[in-house]
């Protein structure tokens, strides 16, 4: 997956994120991150992965406000 930013096509590394969505967190979401510019990107796999999550916590089926991938 490392490759180039898609904001200024520096290199970028694999790293781990965090993203908040209303009142629900999700840890170490695996993307990539831009050695210039620190822009984090994440792949299409873990995106779909994050959205179902987000259904899931919209209808509050999840047991916990914070998910650890
Ligand atoms: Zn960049």
């Amino acid at each position: 997956m490392p490759g180039k930013c898609s904001q200024c096509g520096s290199k970028t590394y694999l790293g781990r994120t965090t993203m908040h969505k209303d009142s629900t967190e999700i840890q170490n979401i695996p993307c990539t991150i831009c050695h210039e510019c620190g822009y984090e990107q994440i792949g299409q796999q873990a995106q779909k992965k994050i959205n179902k999550l987000l259904e899931r916590a919209a209808k509050e089926k999840l047991k916990s406000r914070l998910v650890v991938m």
